[in-house]
């Protein structure tokens, strides 16, 4: 496996350090609605804080319109709360082209860094300047790592001295237990909207993989390409070839393969529609109803497919788990990933919505890892060089 820089063997005493973090919180009326990402961030800040380090955050917040400040997207919430984390104050740098001493052992924290031209476009001149700020560069911005921008690529391989944050750190070291560092049987759970999302990820572990479940929206478009009935549910006419071609692919290299045997199905997109189930068998799958859940017989089927596994990696709900309605295919898998975890396998779930939706029913607590990285972590299980990454060991 290989390592990332680790901040612990980094001497920081005295020295500025540039903290790249992701700080992209939600805001509503100008008020942090979550702030998981700013708490996630505290050990390193605080680690680096104790051994006498200065510190200067940066981060971005939503996408303003490139180079312009726009006040809507202003870190300035992000101050007062971090400040109230911390408890000790915040200084405030307004823009990275007016270089001030940084007192020592204190905490600043930079405007959204989208502010200003040069970030997106990853401009070595623009990394210049923020190279001038400090000493070491800290890369804890997980959320970002796969954005080739300024203050996540072109700084750090400017930087002599740049070490992995213990966020970045954790989610690296924890993303090669389903990567590199397999421990067999792997059992693979997808699901989530859309298939094109998940191909990449789909290509590159099926080799590595032994059992592959397939839930949520993007089964359909499998099911379809299998000749049995979906009705109106979710299928992405362009994507059914690939989606034929990883299946054929699971078959050749002997992989074991679950897909939907029955849904939870309405005909209509509504979370008040009334529900019935059916089997996706020829003839039984009614041609005005839509999936929006896996149904009993699938549930069934998938707890003697999860039983013994000794990795699993599980991303994207098995069906639309925000309405109560159609959350139960995704409530009872992540309790077979829960129990299989008791028994001693290691859970990795994360990448867009399976986070919150682990943790909506319950069961976050009892996985191994939850990822808090949503493209990020796609781009890494899909076996992409992630620029950031790769400025810290570069
Ligand atoms: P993703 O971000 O790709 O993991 O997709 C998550 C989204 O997929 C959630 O918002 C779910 O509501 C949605 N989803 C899951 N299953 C279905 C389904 N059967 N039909 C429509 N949307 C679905």
């Amino acid at each position: 496996m290989q390592k990332l820089p680790s901040l612990r063997e980094a001497s920081v005493q005295g020295k500025r350090a540039f903290l790249r973090v992701d700080f992209n919180v939600p805001l509503q009326d100008g008020h942090i609605t979550d702030d998981r990402r700013i708490r996630a961030a505290l050990p390193t800040i605080k680690y680096l804080l104790e051994r006498g380090a200065t510190l200067l955050l940066c981060s971005h917040l939503g996408r303003p319109k490139e180079g312009k400040v726009d006040p809507t997207y202003s870190l300035q919430p992000v101050r007062t709360h971090l400040a109230t984390l911390l408890g000790r104050p915040v200084n405030w740098i307004a823009d990275p082209f007016h270089l001030q001493p940084l007192e020592p052992g204190s905490v600043s924290l930079l405007e959204n860094i989208r502010f200003f031209h040069g970030e997106v476009q990853n401009d070595l001149e623009f990394a210049q300047i923020l190279a001038k700020w400090a000493d070491i560069y800290v890369g804890e911005a997980f959320g970002s790592v796969h954005r080739a921008h300024a203050s996540v690529e072109a700084l750090p391989r400017l930087m002599k001295e740049k070490y992995a944050g213990f966020l970045v750190e954790a989610e690296w070291e924890n993303a090669q237990k389903v990567l590199t560092a397999i421990e067999h049987p792997y059992t693979v759970i997808v699901g989530g909207a859309k298939v094109s999302d998940k191909l990449p990820l789909l290509l590159h572990l099926l080799p590595k993989l032994d059992r592959l479940l397939i839930g949520g929206g993007m089964s359909y478009t499998f099911l379809h390409a299998t000749g049995l009935p979906i009705g109106k549910s979710l299928c992405e006419k362009e994507q059914i070839t690939a989606a034929k071609e990883i299946l054929n692919q699971a078959t050749a290299l002997n992989k074991k393969v679950l897909l939907p045997q029955d849904s939870v199905a309405t005909t209509e997109f509504r979370s008040d529609a009334p529900a019935r189930t059916f089997p996706h068998e020829i003839g039984a799958f009614p041609e005005d109803y839509m999936g929006l859940d896996i149904g009993p017989a699938t549930i069934q089927a998938a707890r003697p497919f999860l039983l013994g596994s000794r990795t699993i990696l599980w991303n994207g709900p098995m069906g639309v788990f925000e309405w109560e309605p159609f959350r139960n295919g995704t409530a009872k898998i992540a309790e077979f990933i829960a129990e299989e975890t008791q028994r001693g396998a290691y859970s990795l779930v994360g990448g867009g919505d399976t986070a919150s939706a682990a943790e909506l029913v319950g069961v976050a607590d009892r996985m191994s890892f939850i990822s808090t990285g949503g493209g990020a972590l796609l781009e890494l299980l899909a076996g992409h060089t992630l620029p950031g990454i790769a400025a810290l060991l570069s």
